[in-house]
């Protein structure tokens, strides 16, 4: 079959959208901006993805999950390529996979908070992240690896309930 003449990007797109973040179960590879992009090299397919973090390793777990995705549409000729030319960034989320994020009970990664003196000031060097349950910014952290080491753990002292950061990049 030739996948070229076949199957659109967007409809490779949607598959992708699918496949969903093995470290984060309620968003999806393209919603996390994993997914750089769907492009055809003469007959084959060639999805590019970026970890979200250099060593991170559900790369792998998510690389597998497209393939089976990809040939369970019946596409046989692609190939996942990693691309580290660029680093993933949170930035490259959307807004509505932070809001997501935060529904699930991870804070969403803020670059904003990492930057700001005045926020840093507060608690020494250690940064502070506002509890995705209630808001209030009188959090601990606790641990800098939570289920995974893309997440670190942290307490809120508000509401008694731990939950996790998504570390910025
Ligand atoms: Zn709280």
């Amino acid at each position: 079959m030739n996948t070229k003449q076949t199957i659109s990007k967007s409809k490779i797109w949607s598959w992708l959208e699918e496949v969903i973040d093995p470290e984060i179960p309620v968003l999806n590879v393209v919603e996390m901006g994993i997914v750089r992009g769907v492009e055809f090299e003469g007959e084959s397919l060639i999805v590019k993805i970026t970890p979200t973090y250099s060593g991170c390793p559900a790369i792998n777990a998510i690389e597998m999950e497209i393939h089976k995705k990809l040939k369970e549409k019946g596409i046989e000729n692609f190939r996942v390529v990693t691309d580290y030319k660029e680093s993933w960034t949170t930035d490259w989320m959307t807004d509505h996979a932070k809001k997501k994020l935060k529904d699930y009970g991870i804070a969403p990664p803020d670059k904003s908070l990492k930057s700001d003196d005045f926020l840093a000031n507060l608690k020494g060097s250690q940064k502070i992240v506002p509890c995705p349950w209630c808001d209030s910014m009188d959090t601990e952290l606790e641990s800098e690896f939570g289920s995974t080491a893309c997440k670190s753990q942290y307490y809120c002292n508000n509401c008694d309930q731990p939950f996790e950061h998504f570390k910025c990049i």
